[in-house]
């Protein structure tokens, strides 16, 4: 299944964090990571006296199930190094899972798609980087639809491209 994934960090080294989850979930051996956005610098949403975050959208192939590939992403976050501070509160590197083919699902650990994407800057500029024609299987819209909408809100600005050995 074609996954997307939204990368953040607003901790420490945020490119080394955005990077090494990369890395990592590419080394998975039942992921393989097919795209990557460029590197987006963006204002904290929700919880505003924090640092800026680095934001990266990913797309991925993967047999491994949506709540599979939930646990190897928090694995990869509590392994560089994330702590529990408070909701949208600042952290070293969040994975969120925005969209999985066209599969939805609804569960106490687990929405897909991603119920804030439609609305992040964020999310889904990076994403209408890489995936652009990917439709939301609840709206009908594409991403590029999406991301169109979202333009006024958030500051959103595109460093540079993201290089992962
Ligand atoms: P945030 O909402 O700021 O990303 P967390 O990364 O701490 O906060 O996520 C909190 C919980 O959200 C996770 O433990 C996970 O069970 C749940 N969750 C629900 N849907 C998703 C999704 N699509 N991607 C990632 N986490 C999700
Ligand atoms: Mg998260």
């Amino acid at each position: 299944m074609r996954v997307y994934l939204s990368l953040g960090s607003n901790l420490g080294d945020r490119l080394y964090h955005l990077e090494s989850a990369l890395k990592q979930l590419g080394a998975h051996e039942r992921i393989h990571w097919t795209a990557c956005s460029g590197c987006y610098e963006t204002s904290p949403v929700g919880s505003l006296d924090q640092p800026v975050f680095l934001n990266v959208a990913a797309e991925i192939e993967t047999d491994l199930t949506p709540l599979e590939l939930l646990n190897v992403a928090k694995e990869i976050e509590t392994g560089l190094g994330r702590t529990e501070t408070w909701r949208w509160g600042p952290r070293v590197v969040d994975i969120d899972i925005i969209l999985c083919g066209s599969t939805v699902i609804s569960s106490d650990r687990l929405t897909v798609p991603h119920p804030e994407f439609r609305r992040r800057a964020f999310v889904l500029q990076p994403l209408a980087e890489i995936a652009p024609d990917v439709v939301d299987p609840v709206t009908g819209k594409t991403v590029a639809e999406l991301a169109a909408g979202t333009q006024a809100e958030g500051q959103v600005r595109r460093l540079h491209d993201v290089v992962v050995d």
